[in-house]
């Protein structure tokens, strides 16, 4: 475990690092929806996507809340959220289950190229009718000696036009409903994977998102992850772990954002005084340091809990809610604090809303966050 003051050193090496060398140009990449290569270069050089694996496989073995700061530093220093949502599925939603649920061999096999970023991962699960209710999947997988052969399609894959290494969650027993649900490990040249078609998205356009088929795609008996009929506890667990870790660097930004609205609005004179003397300006930023301290503090229990080896579904779900919303609000708040001058593409604000309110959808919608915290109550 590192102490406070070890934490406090990575999040400013992090700060540092984001800053002096992910200076690709933003706006241009959002524009063209080009992935970030030589950022994603960048961080698997620093060590960032093996941040939380063990050193064994190549990783620096950070505990949960050090990882937490770490991200956070980079969401400070960093602008591209499309390049940290990318590392961000990979972390959480590829290698984190391969960590947990592979054989040995397994992690020999991936985690080491994963955590030095020379292959890309992602997860796979839904599908135009299987949403929210993500259980509903209609992919299937069917046992052919040596192989499964799985057959059906996915959508809204992060990092699906790029990734080398899908977790592909099919049904084996259709008749069983979610308990025959079967997580499988998909190389992009097995055959029968097919990249259907690149995604167009409002926000977090660096990150690159697609349609998948599966058609009569072989997978090696070796490749299935976990059991038969373990792919409900599967993604539930990866889920606990995505929706609590995946929005530590928003605090970076809306810390980032936070400073910037400062800074201008005390500099920005209209009627003759600084716009911040004007409370419904100091209100807003108010607000905006009142969101950042309590949504830290959501994520640093969360991050605490997992410390502990506690479970922490519906931290990860309050957590996963209260970043995202006030994400979104603070980039509300620091454009109008802005003024016209907010509105502007150069100032890189509207681009950090259009990729705030993905945070709002992605590894399960606000609402259903709220379903599950009101199921913890006991309604
Ligand atoms: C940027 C981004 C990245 C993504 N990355 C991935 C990925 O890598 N892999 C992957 O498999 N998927 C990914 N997704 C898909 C994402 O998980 C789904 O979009 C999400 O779970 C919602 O499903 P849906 O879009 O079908 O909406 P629906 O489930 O159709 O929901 C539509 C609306 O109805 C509401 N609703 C649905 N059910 C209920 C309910 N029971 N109670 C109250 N309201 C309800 C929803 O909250 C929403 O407002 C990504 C999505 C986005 C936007």
């Amino acid at each position: 475990m590192f102490s406070f003051k070890e934490q406090v050193e990575i999040k400013e090496k992090l700060i540092e690092f984001a800053q002096k060398s992910l200076i690709e140009d933003i706006t241009k990449l959002d524009l063209q929806e080009e992935f970030n290569l030589e950022g994603w270069r960048k961080c698997a050089a620093w060590g960032i996507m093996g941040m939380p694996i063990p050193q064994e496989y190549g990783g620096k073995e950070l505990d949960s809340l050090t990882t937490i700061y770490a991200l956070e530093g980079l969401g400070y220093g960093c602008k591209d959220n499309g390049l940290l949502f990318s590392i961000a599925a990979h972390i959480w939603a590829c290698e984190f289950p391969i960590l947990t649920f592979g054989t040995q061999e397994q992690k020999l096999k991936y985690l080491p190229s994963l955590v030095k970023g020379e292959i890309i991962g992602g997860h796979a699960v839904t599908e135009t009718e299987a949403g929210s209710d993500v259980y509903n999947l209609k992919t299937t997988a069917t046992r052919k000696g040596d192989r499964y052969v799985l057959n059906g399609s996915k959508i809204f894959v992060t990092n699906g036009t790029i990734a080398n290494l899908i977790l592909v969650f099919a049904n084996l027993e259709p008749a069983l409903g979610k308990r025959g649900i079967t997580g499988f490990l998909v190389e992009k040249d097995f055959p029968g994977f097919i990249v259907k078609k690149k995604m167009s998205k409002m926000g977090l356009r660096t990150a690159q998102m697609a349609e998948l088929l599966l058609d009569n795609c072989e997978i090696p008996v070796s490749n299935r992850l976990g059991k038969e009929g373990a792919g409900m506890a599967i993604f539930s667990h990866s889920m606990e772990w995505e929706r609590g870790f995946i929005l530590a660097s928003a605090i970076g930004s809306m810390e980032r954002l936070l400073d910037q609205c400062v800074q201008y609005a005390k500099q920005r004179q209209q009627f003759q005084q600084p716009i911040g003397k004007f409370q419904q300006i100091s209100s807003k930023l108010v607000d905006m340091k009142l969101r950042l301290e309590t949504a830290r503090g959501l994520l640093y229990k969360f991050g605490w809990l997992k410390q502990m080896g506690k479970s922490a579904f519906m931290e990860a779900a309050m957590t996963k809610l209260y970043i995202s919303e006030s994400w979104v609000q603070s980039c509300l708040d620091a454009l109008q604090i802005h003024g016209g001058y907010g509105y502007l593409t150069e100032l890189e604000l509207e681009r950090e809303l259009r990729d705030a309110l993905g945070s709002r959808v992605y590894s399960g919608t606000s609402e259903i966050q709220r379903q599950i915290i009101a199921q913890f109550m006991g309604l």
